[in-house]
């Protein structure tokens, strides 16, 4: 029997070593979701509400207990992992509210004779795969829409935080303990062979969020059943910083979205480009924010990064750090690993770099600031469009209407003005380019949840 050793990236100790589910249980999962899925279908939109409101008190009394787990499973500082639970409970708020307005009908065209109407059916078994950096928010930001619309689903969380998905099992078992239909939600634990498996099955969706690499090997691997696909990947963000910014806040902003959980966040910012007249101020500032970051121990409330989540992603980081610097890149704070146990690293801002070097081109994930100096905003435009990527992107300025018209260039799936990231409640999430596949949040991230039918009606 084949087991996984949780790794506490903060001290190295193994953790546990948790048993990968075999292929058959995978396969057995997906006939139980599949049998499962008349009857929760079937179900009003109002009782599946209620059934997923009483989630919120399950993950309320477990959310100091969840939050330690992420914390030592992946190394998110404790402060930051309470964010876990309550971005669950925030999700299953928001559909409980929205869904039923977004899953309403409409007449798309009607005349003396024809009507045709738009209505929105459960596609059936969805399967949900996702990664470590946010084991909890990404899970849910599709979990919830999923079972709202009256699909079934099979989660494979990632193999990196496979304790934090086993405690998402653990609120569907009680759950049914309530009586909640079982195999509505299935669990498999394991890593990439476990996924490999998941998508080999007759499944209706796939909502995956990950890699760009894994997303080609699901999307090959999709390609005979033509399984619909939802993609969540990677990104490589920009952000532009024009002269007029207010230079401390928009240095702050900047170095804390790029150093967030060790940086380890599809939308933080991994390139900036800083009109000339600004540049010295800009990077001298930015160091001042590296410097003031207070890494160590996640489990301590003041901490604010802690270690990568795996000596994989550290590596990746010493690689691109040590390409940059062969090809003339200056560090100007930080590039080194922290002594001692641990996968701890500096903050780090580097200058003098171009996009020639794998750290302005390729996804790094990690709390490294790259500055590079820009003659006109044209010019950083076209910088920051040149990637295969275009998940999020922003603008920082005092000239709201200038943003604005820069913020519309940027070819991302969010543009931010002074704001870097992800957007709230009721906005869409998602990328262009490489960055992914369709949206979640909004009413059209419900959609994706549905086969949108049109029915056609002769009066
Ligand atoms: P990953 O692609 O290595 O793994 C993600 C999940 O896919 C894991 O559960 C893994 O076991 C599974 N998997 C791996 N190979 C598979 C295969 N061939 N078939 C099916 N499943 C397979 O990504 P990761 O390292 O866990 O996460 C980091 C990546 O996720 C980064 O690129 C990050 O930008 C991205 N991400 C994107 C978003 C977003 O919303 N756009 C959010 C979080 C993370």
């Amino acid at each position: 029997m084949e087991k996984i050793a949780s790794i506490n990236p903060a001290t190295e100790e193994l953790i546990e070593e948790i048993e990968v589910d075999s292929k058959e249980k995978v396969v057995e999962a997906v006939v139980n979701a599949r049998k499962a899925f008349p009857q929760w279908s079937s179900m009003s939109i109002e009782k599946r509400i209620e059934w997923i409101n009483k989630l919120i008190p399950l993950i309320e009394n477990k959310k100091d207990e969840i939050a330690l787990t992420i914390t030592k499973e992946m190394g998110k500082p404790i402060s930051m992992s309470i964010g876990g639970p309550s971005i669950a409970i925030n999700k299953i708020k928001y559909y409980a509210k929205n869904i039923q307005d977004h899953l309403k009908e409409e007449v798309v065209f009607e005349d003396e004779d024809e009507k045709d109407v738009l209505v929105y059916e459960p596609l059936g078994v969805i399967a949900i795969i996702t990664p470590w950096n946010y084991p909890i928010a990404t899970v849910f930001a599709s979990l919830i829409p999923a079972l709202l619309c009256g699909n079934t689903v099979i989660l494979k969380p990632s193999e990196f935080t496979l304790i934090v998905g086993r405690k998402i099992g653990e609120l569907f078992q009680k759950l049914e303990s309530f009586g909640f239909p079982k195999n509505v939600f299935n669990l498999v634990l394991g890593g990439k062979e476990t996924g490999r498996q998941v998508v080999q099955q007759d499944v209706d969706k796939i909502i995956f969020t990950g890699s760009v690499q894994t997303g080609r090997e699901i999307m090959k691997e999709s390609s005979s059943k033509i399984h619909k696909l939802l993609f969540e990947l990677g990104g490589k963000d920009p952000a532009i910083v024009c002269s007029d910014a207010d230079m401390a806040y928009a240095a702050k902003k900047i170095v804390r979205s790029a150093c967030n959980n060790t940086g380890q966040v599809c939308c933080a910012v991994e390139r900036v480009y800083v009109e000339a007249d600004a540049y010295d101020e800009f990077v001298s500032k930015a160091v001042e924010e590296a410097k003031a970051i207070k890494v160590g121990n996640p489990e301590l409330a003041k901490t604010e990064i802690g270690p990568f989540a795996s000596k994989f992603q550290m590596d990746v980081c010493i690689d691109h750090l040590n390409d940059a610097q062969s090809k003339g890149a200056k560090i100007e704070f930080g590039g080194k690993r922290i002594k001692g146990r641990g996968y701890f690293f500096e903050p780090t801002v580097i200058t003098n770099i171009d996009h020639s070097m794998k750290i302005m081109t390729d996804e790094t994930f990690a709390p490294i600031i790259p500055i590079m100096k820009v003659n006109s905003i044209d010019e950083a435009i076209r910088y920051a469009n040149d990637s295969i990527y275009g998940l999020t992107g922003s603008v920082w300025t005092k000239d709201i209407e200038k943003g604005n018209k820069i913020a519309r260039q940027l070819q991302v799936g969010v543009a931010g003005i002074n704001k870097h990231g992800g957007g709230g409640a009721g906005s869409a999430w998602g990328g262009s380019k490489l960055s992914g596949i369709g949206r979640l949040g909004s009413r059209e991230g419900t959609h994706e949840f549905t086969n949108i039918k049109t029915l056609r009606m002769s009066k």
